[in-house]
């Protein structure tokens, strides 16, 4: 695999930069080079792909992902950790510089993934913001199949659960639109610098086709977020800001095949389609037809 990085040759690269990690970009770097050949391993990568990792940081996974043969494209927002990493690679691998592309800007902020079409994505997501950058490279890179992230055990318990759980909401409904996810490992604090408070956990995600519906993707997620922002009230009442009043909702939920006195947690992604089909369908102006992508 290369030569990773230890504990030592971070803290040295950290302080080459005068970097000290913040909270706000979710910096915990993983110190354990063990850790990296798992989630390289559990990634699946091989030399033939191109992997899409978010927030190579100062290049512990990077190096783990290079050393397969895979190319990396490697988003990173704070350009002082963007600009080391090429010379970091040069030290520990000098024959992977030509397979890394980095693009320095915040992973929200990206119209389009430079360069070849990722096969995979692999990340040890920021953690505050780990969530909506997920949704957003499944949703801007269409060209990945498969997927393996490091997020708080917490959010990765919310990723993969199944309707009618506590943990189930909008991650839960939303990731679902794109594929099916799964808890694949549990990685303990001590493995990062700075140590973070909580346990983390690995979800591997395979995506497939979006449920049939004609309705947008703008309006299924429209219709879960109006579900969940109430997560106590029966559909009826939840969605009756979207469908223009109770009597509406109910007529929609109803027209789909569902108990309106029911709770969105209990929605699949195929109940909520079939749910923003019919307000589509009754004309809810919050969800006309083509005004939501
Ligand atoms: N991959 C490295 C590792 O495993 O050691 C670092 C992971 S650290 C949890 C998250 C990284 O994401 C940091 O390098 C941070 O600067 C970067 N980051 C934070 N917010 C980001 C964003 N919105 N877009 C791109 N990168 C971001």
């Amino acid at each position: 695999m290369g030569r990773l990085l230890d504990p030592r040759s971070i803290r040295e690269y950290a302080g080459r930069i005068g970097l000290r990690p913040t909270k706000a970009l979710g910096q915990n770097f993983v110190v354990d080079a063990n850790t990296v050949r798992r989630i390289v391993a559990l990634g699946g990568v091989t030399g033939g792909d191109t992997v899409l990792e978010i927030g190579p940081g100062l290049g512990s996974l990077t190096l783990g992902l290079l050393g397969t043969g895979a190319s990396v494209t490697a988003v990173e927002i704070d350009p002082r950790l963007a600009g080391l990493l090429p010379a970091t690679v040069a030290a520990h691998q000098p024959g992977a510089a030509d397979r890394l592309r980095i693009v320095c800007s915040d992973a929200l902020d990206l119209a389009a993934v430079p360069g070849p079409a990722p096969t995979r994505l692999v990340a040890n997501l920021p953690y505050g913001v780990s969530v909506p950058v997920l949704l957003h490279m499944l949703e801007l890179s269409r060209s990945w199949r498969a997927g393996l992230v490091m997020v708080q055990l917490e959010v990765a318990d919310r990723l993969v659960a199944a309707p009618g759980s506590r943990a189930y909401g909008v991650p839960s409904a939303k990731l679902a639109w794109y594929g099916t996810a799964r808890r694949v490992g549990t990685v303990p604090p001590g493995v990062f610098w700075p140590v973070p408070k909580v346990d983390s956990g690995l979800v591997g995600i395979t995506r497939h086709g979006p449920p049939a519906t004609s309705a947008t993707r703008g309006q299924v997620f429209a219709v879960v977020d109006a579900a969940f922002s109430q997560r106590r009230k029966m559909l009826r009442t939840a969605l009756s800001g979207l469908a223009g009043g109770p009597a509406a909702a109910s007529a929609a939920v109803e027209a789909a095949g569902l108990d309106p006195t029911t709770r969105g947690e209990r929605l699949g992604i195929g109940d909520f389609a079939a749910v923003a089909e019919r307000l589509v369908a009754a004309g809810a102006g919050a969800l006309r037809a083509g005004s939501r992508s």
